[in-house]
């Protein structure tokens, strides 16, 4: 018989979960490490002791609600994600991930299910970085990407530290990131929404993720002269805002150009002195680009650099500074683990499709140190980080429901 996991049950602790920092608008805001993350936190820990797993904390808060397998020599098969929200955040960001962990778990202690290896259900620390930077802080500490000290030290807008907060809370755990019981997991399988329109617009219940978009983001300062707007000629112009449109309109070209998996967006931008009587004299915006592949993350950042060279040679008094900021990897996730994802996606009936991951996700950073593999469902309108996101708990059994068999596939 093909096991299933309790959808109503998934339902309502996902439920039962969002009452924690609960909006008025139907959303929910914890942000990492407040008393209400606390509290997120404290709901699930009492959930895994009632399901009889162990429990332990890592030093950077991360949580590791753990099942013995039958086999002591075997390493855990992991799953998770996320219980911290943005400030207007939604129910289920993140929080899917973590309580189909759950279900999982649960389902096989009601079946009587042992598997050979050990399942753990992983809470990964501040994913979303909207408090405390950097973003994905509690997987990236454990897979080796940050210095637990340095992000320690890590301060909000008051001042207040990660390691202070995280002692506030109760969850400064004594165990050093990165250690698991008889090594690094076997694998680690995350179920999320997808928090973009495809599935939706295909009208498919899952999404099985071959990677994830490198992404490169750059602080751009375009400096021309002020100058008012009556007595300056057109031709006699620098105008910096004139200049950092025509990059808006190439970083939506470039995105267009490296399709399908290309993105250019422009999504802050300031200008000075910001007088509607005088010509702009600097612009200072952001960009955007992702890519699937190194060679055209590359290839986009030649595109840009020609955009503001062909300016800058057109107005030798004009000065464009393209800095990059920000730079990730694009990452491809393991073979084995998405082969798992399909499998049981076809053997359980569900419409599916590769879908690739825009944003990041602690997946990406758990891929750099155990085969790793993600799961996607699809959300309404493709909202996201909104008050408004919503899933219906159908597409949310149907991803609980593929873990449960990826995870049974790999630990049996
Ligand atoms: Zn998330």
């Amino acid at each position: 018989m093909t096991q299933h996991i309790d959808s109503d049950r998934l339902w309502q602790s996902l439920m039962q979960l969002a009452e924690v920092g609960s909006t008025p608008k139907g959303g929910v805001c914890r942000l990492a490490l407040t008393d209400l993350d606390r509290q997120g936190r404290d709901l699930f820990v009492t959930w895994c002791r009632d399901a009889g797993l162990s429990v332990r904390v890592d030093a950077i808060g991360n949580i590791f609600a753990r099942r013995d397998g039958s086999d002591p020599n075997r390493r855990a098969v992991a799953m998770g994600s996320h219980i911290d929200t943005q400030p207007t955040g939604g129910k289920f960001d993140g929080n899917f991930g973590v309580l189909a962990g759950l279900e999982v778990l649960r389902t096989l202690a009601d079946a009587g299910i042992r598997t050979a290896a050990p399942l753990e259900v992983v809470v990964w620390t501040n994913e979303e970085g909207s408090r405390f930077v950097p973003v994905m802080m509690g997987s990236g500490v454990f897979s080796g990407a940050f210095s637990l000290n340095e992000v320690l030290s890590q301060q909000d807008l008051e001042g207040l530290t990660v390691a202070d907060e995280l002692d506030r809370i109760g969850y400064a755990g004594s165990q050093i990131p990165g250690e698991v019981p008889n090594g690094m997991f076997d694998a680690y399988f995350e179920a999320h929404i997808e928090q973009g329109p495809v599935l939706e617009a295909h009208d498919l219940s899952i999404g099985v993720v071959p990677g994830a978009l490198g992404q490169r983001w750059y602080d751009i300062v375009v400096t021309g002269s002020e100058a008012h707007a009556g007595p300056t000629p057109m031709n006699q112009r620098h105008d910096a805002l004139l200049a950092a449109s025509k990059i808006v309109q190439r970083i939506n070209q470039i995105g267009s150009d490296f399709g399908p998996h290309g993105r250019g967006t422009v999504g802050f931008m300031q200008v000075m002195p910001n007088s509607r009587n005088t010509i702009p004299g600097a612009v200072k915006f952001s960009v955007d680009l992702r890519a699937l592949s190194d060679d055209v993350l590359a290839a986009m950042d030649l595109a840009l650099k020609d955009c503001c060279a062909t300016l800058m040679k057109n107005d030798p008094l004009l000065t464009i500074a393209a800095n990059q900021v920000v730079y990730f990897k694009p990452c491809h996730f393991d073979h084995e683990c998405i082969r798992l994802v399909r499998d049981a996606a076809e053997t359980l009936g569900f419409p599916h499709m590769d879908v690739v991951s825009g944003a990041g996700h602690d997946a990406v950073y758990l891929s750099a140190v155990a085969p790793t593999a993600m799961i996607f469902v699809p959300c309404k309108n493709g909202i996201s980080h909104n008050e408004l996101e919503e899933v219906l708990q159908e597409h949310l059994a149907a991803g609980a429901n593929v873990l449960l068999h990826a995870v049974l596939a790999r630990a049996s």
